[in-house]
């Protein structure tokens, strides 16, 4: 099984693949997982990437689709794999299904997560953080028990810039105008599934199942 995850940031992609792997096997390959992969292991691709991600710039399409479809010839995704966060773009769309074709390879469906922006808005700017271990709370849906202190260490929770709402509303901006045009593009190959990404993670991953005839 062959499949590509789309949604806004927050949508809860990384969740479902999760689900998705501890159903069926098929591990998640996401491309923050796969860059971090590629510049740890010194590839020449990861060679490339490294610089530009230290220095916090976006990684080009050849590189992020090269590095992608090495991760993709690995042994363990001979059975099938789920892309969380790639393809982000037309062009990284088409690389990946001619590279899937010379493969003899296809995708069986692209899963849209479909969220409100209000609903995203809210879900990560109640986002607050532990700077001191990591621990990742939100004042909505799993708020700490003293608000604005960390349960594991007591120390103060802070909300991260890239969590501020106006952060997010530019995220956004971006998904809809980069990532959202993949939705009809998919639609016309007769691959998308919808999915209501609100509400509880098991009744949205029911919907995915029942989506891909596994239900
Ligand atoms: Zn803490």
């Amino acid at each position: 099984m062959n499949l590509a995850l789309l949604g806004p940031p927050g949508a809860g992609k990384g969740t479902q693949a999760k689900k998705l792997f501890e159903e069926f096997g098929v591990p998640q390959t996401s491309t923050g997982d796969i860059l971090r992969d590629a510049v740890r292991r010194g590839t020449e691709l990861g060679k490339k990437a490294a610089p530009l991600m230290s220095a916090g710039k976006l990684v080009p399409d050849e590189v992020m689709v090269g590095i992608v479809l090495d991760r993709l010839r690995q042994p363990d995704l001979s059975r099938g794999f789920v892309l969380d966060g790639f393809p982000r773009t037309i062009p990284q769309a088409e690389a990946l299904g001619s590279a899937l074709e010379r493969a003899g390879k296809k995708l069986d469906a692209v899963i849209s997560i479909q969220v409100p922006e209000e609903t995203v808005v809210e879900r990560i700017s109640g986002r607050r953080t532990c700077p001191r271990d990591g621990s990742v709370y939100n004042i909505y849906q799993n708020p700490p028990k003293r608000s604005g202190i960390c349960d594991q260490c007591h120390g103060e929770l802070v909300q991260r810039d890239d969590d501020k709402p106006e952060k997010v509303r530019e995220r956004l901006a971006v998904y809809r105008a980069q990532t959202l045009p993949l939705e009809a593009y998919y639609d016309k190959q007769g691959l998308l599934r919808r999915i209501n990404g609100v509400g509880p993670p098991e009744g949205i991953f029911a919907e995915i199942k029942t989506a891909l005839g596994r239900s």
